[in-house]
């Protein structure tokens, strides 16, 4: 019983990789019932089994990949927010590496990351990528998720996004902190002020709240400007403040950090 569930969900997320979202919506609808009937599966898949560490034990990505993909069906299939499962076009639950070391956490999908499933796909996520890889990483090394997985609904017709609300985040919130449980990343950057209300419910200006430590889920967090922000205000002194931040970032992770690096936005660059 048990191997033919694993493989059912084998060939379901081989489904959900390849198909259309609304062949997707339909097999999650039937993952949802099957998973009613409480079928046991092995230890090894729950995401407390986890046991990497990062005190230079071997990651175990093999064993957190389960656990993720269980949790990201399990999110597919959310409908804790009616208003918000009748509005997506996809969920949006997060990509990158399983064992990174740094991850980037921001509020919600917009309208192009809800029509991809992706985050951070729009102007902003190109720029969020421009950052990442300035500090020397491949957007493929670290993860990116936001707080809300679901696009906030917006009257029909109107234009741009809405930012979530602390209840919308609250209800989100769990999937996240087992998303940090099971990458377990040195460090979190928190992309602006809408994620600090949902992961601290700081409410404090963001220009007080960015360059500053704070721990969730014993995880420090680094707090800066959402990329998007960078893009309505393209004041090099509000670029280099999100650079320091990074910098204190790299610094924190003990990745060597270049001259040209350090001078980033000294001189006249530009993201
Ligand atoms: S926003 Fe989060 S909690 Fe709400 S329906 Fe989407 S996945 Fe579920």
């Amino acid at each position: 019983m048990t191997q033919s569930f694993e493989h059912g969900v084998s060939l379901v997320i081989e489904a959900l990789r390849f198909g259309n979202v609304r062949t997707n919506q339909s097999i999650l609808a039937r993952i949802g019932r099957l998973r009613s009937l409480d079928i046991k599966r092995p230890p090894s898949t729950l995401p407390d089994s986890k046991s990497h560490n990062h005190s230079g034990g071997t990651r175990e990505a093999d064993s957190i990949g389960p656990a993720m993909e269980e949790l990201r069906l399990r999110v597919l299939a959310c409908s804790k927010c009616p208003h918000l499962v009748e509005f997506r076009q996809n969920v949006v639950f997060g990509v990158g590496s399983l064992e990174a070391d740094l991850m980037f956490v921001g509020e919600a999908p917009g309208a192009e990351e809800d029509r991809l499933g992706q985050p951070f796909v729009g102007r902003a996520g190109q720029l969020l990528t421009r950052i990442i890889e300035t500090m020397g990483f491949a957007r493929s090394e670290v993860y990116i998720a936001n707080v809300l997985k679901c696009r906030p609904d917006i009257p029909e017709g109107s234009p741009g996004n809405r930012a979530p609300n602390l209840e919308e985040m609250q209800t989100c919130l769990p999937y996240l902190r087992e998303q940090i449980h099971l990458i377990q990343p040195k460090a979190i950057v928190a992309l602006g002020g809408v994620a600090m209300r949902g992961l601290f419910n700081a409410t404090a200006p963001m220009k007080d709240l960015r360059g500053q430590w704070r721990k969730f889920g014993g995880i420090p967090v680094m707090a800066t400007f959402h990329p998007s922000f960078l893009l309505r205000n393209q004041a090099l002194t509000e670029k280099r403040k999100v650079w320091e931040d990074m910098l204190q970032v790299l610094e924190f992770l003990g990745r060597p950090v270049s001259e040209r690096q350090q001078n980033f936005f000294l001189s006249n660059k530009s993201l």
